[in-house]
C-alpha cells in the first residue's frame, strides 16, 4: 500500500490549522460587514454546470477538470471554482425573485484542479470567494473589491495592490474580438496549438496564454479599452472613481482578461508585491460576469464577484512575514501528582471545562517537571498543581504562567475564585 498523499494535495497540520482558523475568522468578519450571507453548496456538480458555466475554451474545463462517472453513470465533476455552482443554485432556488437584491452570498471550501503542482499551486485548494448577484452598479463593483482589498489589510499584508481592467459590454468586445482576430490571424502560425484554436472560439483567451505570452504580438494586440463604447467607458471611470474615494490605489491593465470565459465589463486582480514571493502572484481573481444567470436558465441578471485562494494568501503572509495574533486557547494545565490527585483531575478538569474554560492534563505518566514543561510549551495561562497532600488539606496550587505568581486557592471555592482573575 502506499502510504502518501496524492500529489498536488497537502495536509494541514495543526500548528497550521490554527492560520487557517485564524484567517477564516478574518474573512466571516469582513464579509459579514459587508453584509455577504453564506451559500454552501456540493464538492460535485454535474459536469455541464462547469462546461457551461466556466466556459468550452478554458483552461480549467479543457484540461483541469476531475470529472467521473457515478455507478449510474452520471457525469460530475469535483468543483473547479465556486461561481458557476452558485449561480446554479441562484436559479435552481429562484433567489432572483428574492425582495433583497442584489443577493450577496459568499463561500468557503476545496475547489479541485488537475494542475501542474508548484508553489501557490495545488490540486486541491480552499477558495473563499463572493457572489453579488442583481445589480448593475458601479458601486456595487467598488463594494466587492474593497471587499477583497479588506479581506488582506486585516489579515495584515502590506504589500498588495490592484490590477483593473474593463472587457466592455457585448457590443465593445465584438469590435475588440474583430480586432483581434485581425491582429493574430496573419501570425497564428508562430503561437501555440490552444491559440490557434483559441482564435475563432475566443481570440481574447489568447492574451491570457501562459506558453506565447513573450510574443511580440502580444505587445501590441489591440486594447479593449479603445473599444469600449460610451456606456461601457463611463461605467468603468465611475468603478475607477469610486476606488478613489474609498482610497483604494489601482494600475489599469487592459490586458487583464481572466481565465473564466463568462466575464464582461469590470475585472481585477488583486496581487502581492512581496519581495521574496514567488512567481505566481496573484492573490486573487474577480470581476463581472452579466449573462451568466441567463445561460443557466434564470433571467437576465448581472453578477459580480471574486475568489482568492487561502494557500497563496498564507504564502504572502510568509513573505511578508506577518506573524498572525494566534493564541493557543489553554487556559489551564493540570498537574496532578499521585493517583488520588490524578483521579480528582478528572473531575476538575471537566468542572474547568463546564465552566468555559479549556483545560488539560498529562496521560502519560510524566514527572512534574516535565509536565510543567508541557503546560509551558502549550502555553498554558495558568497550572493548577494537586499533590496528595493538597487533597487532603482541600487546597490547590495556582500558577499563573505569565508573571509566575503562585497562590492556594481553597478546592470547595475554586471555581468561584479562579472566574473572579482567569477571563
Ligand atoms: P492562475 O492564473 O494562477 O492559474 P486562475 O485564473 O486559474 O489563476 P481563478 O480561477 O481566477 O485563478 O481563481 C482565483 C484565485 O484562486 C487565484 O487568484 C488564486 O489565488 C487561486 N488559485 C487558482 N488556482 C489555484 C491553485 N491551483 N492552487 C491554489 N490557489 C489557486
Ligand atoms: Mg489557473
Amino acid at each position: 500500500m502506499k502510504v502518501q498523499i496524492p500529489r498536488g494535495t497537502q495536509d494541514i497540520l495543526p500548528g497550521q490549522a490554527k492560520i487557517w482558523q485564524w484567517l477564516e475568522e478574518k474573512m466571516r468578519e469582513v464579509t459579514n460587514k459587508y453584509h455577504f450571507e453564506e451559500i454552501r453548496t456540493p464538492i460535485f456538480e454535474h459536469t455541464e454546470i462547469f462546461a457551461r458555466g466556466v466556459g468550452d475554451t478554458t483552461d480549467i474545463v479543457q484540461k483541469e477538470m476531475y470529472s467521473f462517472q457515478d455507478r449510474s453513470g452520471r457525469d460530475l465533476t469535483l468543483r473547479p471554482e465556486g461561481t458557476a455552482a452558485v449561480v446554479r443554485s441562484f436559479v435552481e432556488n429562484k433567489m432572483y425573485g428574492d425582495p433583497n437584491q442584489p443577493v450577496k452570498l459568499f463561500y468557503i471550501g476545496p475547489m479541485f484542479r488537475y494542475e501542474r503542482p508548484q508553489s501557490g499551486r495545488y490540486r486541491q485548494f480552499v477558495q473563499f470567494g463572493v457572489e453579488a448577484l442583481g445589480s448593475q452598479d458601479p458601486a456595487i463593483d467598488a463594494e466587492v473589491i474593497s471587499l477583497a482589498m479588506n479581506i488582506y489589510r486585516e489579515a495584515g499584508l502590506k504589500n498588495v495592490h490592484l490590477v483593473i481592467n474593463s472587457l466592455g459590454d457585448k457590443e465593445s468586445r465584438a469590435k475588440h474580438r474583430e480586432a483581434l482576430i485581425n491582429h493574430f490571424r496573419p501570425r497564428i502560425g508562430e503561437f501555440c496549438e490552444d491559440c490557434q484554436n483559441r482564435l475563432e472560439k475566443n481570440p481574447l483567451r489568447i492574451l491570457d496564454c501562459k506558453v506565447d505570452r513573450e510574443h511580440e504580438l502580444m505587445k501590441t494586440a489591440p486594447s479593449i479599452l479603445e473599444y469600449l463604447n460610451d456606456e461601457s467607458k463611463v461605467y468603468f471611470d465611475k468603478v475607477c472613481q469610486y476606488l478613489t474615494d474609498l482610497g483604494i490605489e489601482y494600475t489599469i491593465d487592459s490586458t487583464l482578461v481572466r481565465g473564466l470565459d463568462y466575464y464582461n465589463a469590470t475585472t481585477f486582480e488583486i496581487m502581492s508585491s512581496a519581495p521574496g514571493f514567488g512567481a505566481i502572484t496573484t492573490l486573487c481573481g474577480g470581476g463581472r460576469y452579466n449573462g451568466l444567470v441567463e445561460e443557466f436558465g434564470g433571467p437576465e441578471t448581472p453578477g459580480i464577484g471574486f475568489a482568492l485562494s487561502i494557500e497563496r494568501l498564507i504564502a504572502a503572509l510568509e513573505a511578508e512575514q506577518v506573524q498572525p495574533d494566534i493564541h493557543n486557547g489553554l487556559d489551564f494545565y493540570v498537574v496532578a501528582l499521585g493517583e488520588r490527585a490524578k483521579d480528582y483531575s478528572v473531575k476538575l478538569l471537566s468542572e474547568l471545562r463546564n465552566n468555559g474554560f479549556s483545560a488539560d492534563r498529562d496521560y502519560t505518566g510524566r514527572k512534574m517537571k516535565a509536565q510543567l514543561k508541557s503546560a509551558d510549551r502549550l502555553h498554558a495561562k495558568f497550572v493548577v498543581i494537586i499533590g496528595e497532600d493538597e487533597l487532603d488539606a482541600g487546597i490547590v496550587q495556582l500558577k499563573n504562567m505569565e508573571t509566575g505568581e503562585q497562590k492556594e486557592i481553597k478546592l470547595a471555592t475554586f471555581i468561584e475564585e479562579i472566574k473572579q482573575f482567569a477571563v
